[in-house]
């Protein structure tokens, strides 16, 4: 089988407005040019995968199935603009969790690489063709640990101009 390259996405801040600990559908809210950026990046052939902290989870403010939900409704909403994301991870806990059962230090929080490694290894993903893009320094260090060449988002650069970078500019050459 052909290894598939991807581009993994946070999701709160880089595909939408990060509001804190957003889970209802109602607070979703597209940052502009979004859903653009995410059909480029699937019409130039990478698989979109999203790779999210979800430590709302470990403190008790919304469930797994709650993150589930709101994740299928961006997707609905991404279909309505011709698009989708191929694969959501995400991760539940928290050093400090006050639900026990979230509570871990585990290999799967970013700045760890665990869901892109989880994700590579399901979705047949090579990870030194691929891209992690965040608006955290901690998604920057994730993709850097997994292998992937990383953009972090700023003022100056969104997802849209981040994503054409990959596509059509100066991001592509290798060791860049
Ligand atoms: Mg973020």
């Amino acid at each position: 089988m052909n290894m598939k390259k991807a581009i993994f996405l946070d999701r709160d801040g880089t595909i939408i407005a990060d509001k804190g600990f957003v889970h209802k559908g109602e607070d979703l809210e597209l940052l502009p040019g979004a859903a653009q950026a995410i059909k480029m990046a699937k019409e130039a052939g990478f698989l979109v995968v999203v790779i999210t902290n979800q430590s709302g989870v470990a403190r008790g403010y919304f469930s797994e199935e709650d993150v589930k939900a709101f994740n299928r409704h961006l997707n609905r909403i991404l279909t309505r603009e011709g698009t989708g994301v191929d694969a959501f991870y995400y991760c539940p806990h928290h050093p400090e969790a006050t639900v026990k059962a979230y509570r871990r230090v585990c290999s799967c929080r970013k700045p760890q690489p665990g869901l892109l490694l989880q994700a590579a290894k399901e979705l047949g993903i090579d990870l030194s063709r691929s891209w992690m893009i965040g608006d955290s320094p901690r998604d920057v260090e994730a993709g850097k640990r997994a292998g992937c060449r990383t953009i972090l988002l700023n003022e100056e650069i969104d997802l849209l101009k981040a994503i054409n970078q990959i596509i059509h500019g100066f991001a592509n050459e290798p060791g860049s």
